[in-house]
Order: C-alpha cells, then sequence, then structure tokens
C-alpha cells in the first residue's frame, strides 16, 4: 500500500490503532451490549480531531486528505464499527453537504462546531415511502414569509437522537418529480442534554434550533448497536430562507455528490470489519489445537484464511484508490460504488469465515468476530443498498460506452431515470 501512503498517513493509522486498542477495546462489548452511545470516547475522537479530518483548517478541521480519513475510519472499524460510524456518518452526510454546497456564511457558522466534535452531524434523507427511491420522498417544504414550513418523517438517521447538525432533503416543487427536491438545515438538542453538559460535549447552546424538529422512536438494531439511529421528524417546522442549503430544486443532485463521497467511507469501514476478523481468526488458528495439531495446519482452514487475506488486499486497493481519485479532483462514482459493493460483501463473508475458523467460541460474546458479523451486514444496506450499487456501476458502463459526457462528473446523468437514484 506504499503507493498510496505517506508516511503521515501511516502514522495517523497508528495513533488511531493505539487509541482504539485503549479506549475502545475494552468498552466495545458492553456498548454493543447496552446499545449506549459512546459519548466519553467520541469526546476525545473530537479532541484528538478525527471528527472533521478533511475539513479545511481554516474552518477548524485537520485539514487532511479524504485518504486520510477513510484511514481513520477503517483503523477504527478493525476494532469497532459503531466508533467508526460515528465518525464516518458526522464527517460525510453530517458536514461534507455544507461543505460542498454552503454559503459562506453557513460554512463559517456552522462547519468549525461540526469539525471540532462540538455537536454531531446527520443527514436525513430516508422515509418510510423512499429508500432506494429516493426521488419517492414525501417531505413536504412550502414557502411560508421568508423561509419554508417543513413536513414530514424521515426514518433510519443516523445520530438524529444524539446529534443537533441535519441536512434533510423535502419537497419543494412536486410537479418536477426528483428536480423539485430541495436540502435544508434543521437544528435540534441533543436527546442526551444532561450528559453532553456534564461533559461538556455534544451540545451547543447558541445554535438556532428549529422548532418542530425532533428524534423519534430509537431502532432496536442487528449490529452498529452503539450508533445512535432513531426517526427524524419534522412537525410544522419553520426554516428561515438562510438555512437553505444550495438552491431550490439542487437537493437531488446534491445529496447525490454527497452519497458518492460516502460510500468511500461505507468501504473503509466494512474493510476495517475484514481486517479485524482476520486479525482475530489468523492467532487463533496458529493456537488452537484438535486431533494433536494446530487447526492452522488443516489446509481448508488455511486455504479459507489465503482466500481472506487476498480478497481484504484487494478490497483495499479499490477503497484507497477510489479515495485518491477524490483527493484529485477526479471522477471517482462508479469506483466508490464498486469499492462499496466488494468490501461489504468482503466483510460479510470474512467475519462469517472468522466465526467458522473460531468453531463454537467464534459464536460466543468470548470473541468479537460474532459482534462483527452482525455490524457487517448493514454495510450490504446503508448509503445505497449493493443492488443499487449494481445500478450505479452499471450506468457508468453504458456512459462509458456511448462516450457520454456525464462520465466526467459524479452528478448522476440526464437519462437517469428518477426512481433508480438512489440513497
Ligand atoms: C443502521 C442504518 C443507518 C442508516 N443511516 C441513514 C442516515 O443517516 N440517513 C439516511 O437518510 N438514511 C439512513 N439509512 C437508510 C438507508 O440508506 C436505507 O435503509 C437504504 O437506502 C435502503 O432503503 P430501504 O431500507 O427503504 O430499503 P428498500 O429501498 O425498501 O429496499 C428493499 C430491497 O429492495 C431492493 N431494491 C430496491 N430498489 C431496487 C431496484 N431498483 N433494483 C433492485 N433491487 C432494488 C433493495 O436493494 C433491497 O434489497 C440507514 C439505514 C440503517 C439500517
Amino acid at each position: 500500500m506504499d503507493r498510496y501512503l505517506t508516511p503521515e498517513h501511516v502514522r495517523l493509522k497508528e495513533r488511531v490503532r493505539r487509541f482504539a486498542l485503549d479506549a475502545i477495546v475494552p468498552v466495545a462489548r458492553e456498548l454493543d451490549e447496552t446499545s449506549s452511545f459512546p459519548w466519553e470516547t467520541v469526546k476525545t475522537m473530537g479532541e484528538m480531531g478525527w471528527m472533521g479530518v478533511p475539513v479545511p483548517r481554516a474552518l477548524g478541521g485537520m485539514g487532511l486528505d479524504d485518504l486520510s480519513y477513510i484511514l481513520v475510519v477503517e483503523e477504527l472499524a478493525r476494532h469497532d464499527a459503531s466508533h467508526a460510524i460515528t465518525v464516518s456518518a458526522h464527517t460525510t452526510l453530517g458536514t461534507s453537504p455544507l461543505l460542498s454546497f454552503g454559503t459562506e456564511e453557513q460554512k463559517r457558522t456552522f462547519v468549525p462546531p461540526l469539525a471540532s466534535g462540538e455537536v454531531l452531524g446527520g443527514f436525513g434523507l430516508t422515509e418510510p415511502g423512499a429508500g432506494s427511491d429516493a426521488s419517492g420522498s414525501r417531505t413536504r417544504a412550502v414557502r411560508e414569509g421568508d423561509g419554508y414550513r417543513l413536513n414530514g418523517s424521515k426514518i433510519f438517521i443516523t445520530h438524529a437522537g444524539v446529534g443537533e447538525i441535519f441536512t434533510v432533503t423535502a419537497v419543494t416543487d412536486p410537479e418536477e418529480g426528483a428536480r423539485g427536491i430541495t436540502s435544508f438545515l434543521v437544528f435540534k438538542p441533543t436527546v442526551d442534554l444532561e450528559r453532553a453538559r456534564s461533559i461538556e460535549f455534544g451540545h451547543k447552546d447558541d445554535l438556532p434550533f428549529t422548532e418542530g424538529v425532533r428524534a423519534g422512536k430509537k431502532e432496536d438494531k442487528l449490529g452498529w448497536r452503539a450508533s445512535d439511529t432513531r426517526e427524524l421528524l419534522l412537525e410544522e417546522a419553520w426554516v428561515p430562507m438562510e438555512q437553505r442549503l444550495g438552491e431550490e430544486g439542487q437537493g437531488f443532485v446534491n445529496f447525490m455528490k454527497t452519497l458518492d463521497a460516502g460510500r468511500i467511507g461505507v468501504a473503509a469501514l466494512s474493510l476495517g470489519l475484514a481486517q479485524g476478523a482476520f486479525d482475530v481468526a489468523v492467532p487463533y488458528a496458529n493456537r488452537r489445537e484438535q486431533f494433536g495439531r494446530k487447526i492452522w495446519d488443516f489446509q481448508q482452514i488455511q486455504f479459507r484464511l489465503a482466500d481472506m487475506a487476498t480478497q481484504i488486499e484487494a478490497g483495499r486497493h479499490l477503497t484507497y484508490h477510489a479515495a485518491w481519485l477524490k483527493d484529485r479532483g477526479e471522477p471517482f462514482s462508479k469506483q466508490a460504488a464498486m469499492a462499496k459493493l466488494f468490501c461489504s460483501e468482503l466483510a460479510m463473508r470474512a467475519t462469517l469465515d472468522a466465526i467458522q475458523v473460531l468453531g463454537g467460541a467464534g459464536y460466543t460474546s468470548e470473541y468479537p468476530v460474532e459482534r462483527m458479523m452482525r455490524d457487517a451486514k448493514v454495510c450490504e444496506i446503508g448509503e445505497g443498498t449493493n443492488e443499487i450499487q449494481k445500478i450505479v456501476i452499471g450506468r457508468h458502463i453504458l456512459e462509458e460506452m456511448l462516450g457520454e459526457p456525464s462520465k466526467q462528473s459524479n452528478a448522476p446523468s440526464a437519462r437517469e431515470p428518477a426512481g433508480a437514484i438512489s440513497t
């Protein structure tokens, strides 16, 4: 991986690894069992700068490249995927829409508290009737005075409970389909206000909180159990014009771009999970004895681990390459979808294989591989299901074959049927 990583990248990866081993590994199992948000460790990650890795220094971030951010997510996921998705969702879904589409004033005001992790951010797109087909959004934004009145409900929103700054999408012009969707910034206080105040992290008193925006039901999930996932409800919420993010009707194209980048994060998270499972399986195979020999000596075990190692290496190339393209300002949409598709399937396979190598022990919570397997599944679903990734990849292949100009951009092509573009 030397082709991609500088000495600074390697040092950052090592810092994250040390922190994960010292501070996350000891609490990960309990956080998973109790489905508790890890406020203390997230605060420390904020202090380390990891809640704003690719955010420019002028806006309070570390000012590093996307590959650095990817390495942080991968290394965290190697030890605990809930911590990794907290950083990933906060950065690519919470902060990047503001960075990419915000006015100078919006960026100056709202990016610094996100970059420092002082408050957590999120992205509200999915609705009960609009999942893969995000153009089916029912959330409405109607012009009223010098602003908009928003009504609707978003589901499965990462940080909807603990977070305070959100980009949400709403239909401003129902006649225009996908081109009638607009993005807005909304603010709500964290549901853990007391906790946030006591640790002086996670709440900012002077945010312009939007009346009518609140967190709904908390999901009881298979995996990512220490990550906060809830409904985000918009009830007669009035949002001033200066909280519109981008132009009217641009919401759809903008969230497509946001999700393109987000997919590299999910790929990195998946890769970390696969590596973490491998890290557990190899020493176990070299330790455990049956039939008077280490199970490592059985060819079936060794071949399983050889396959895992090969696929992890391939996944790492795909993921780092997508981040490298993004860092160079080159189109990366196809490569991001490929990395997400390949690595999420890899995470699922590798975690199941690790359980198999550990036998009965792997099926218990004594080892982290069962948690990793549960954490891996959602990587095939979130930020666009794998079926949708194949549609995205297929669209690029077709465009390349036809030599269409849209291949130069990460935005959806005008030929795209609205319903096929999705989260
Ligand atoms: C833990 C978690 C966190 C999440 N965080 C967020 C968040 O922060 N913000 C946010 O907005 N959303 C979030 N989501 C929502 C996530 O993006 C959606 O769940 C995902 O896009 C799929 O939508 P859906 O669940 O409605 O499934 P559906 O769209 O109903 O899909 C069901 C099945 O049909 C398949 N399918 C659908 N359309 C097609 C097609 N055209 N061709 C072939 N197959 C198809 C799908 O691939 C899938 O297998 C989160 C979800 C989870 C589970």
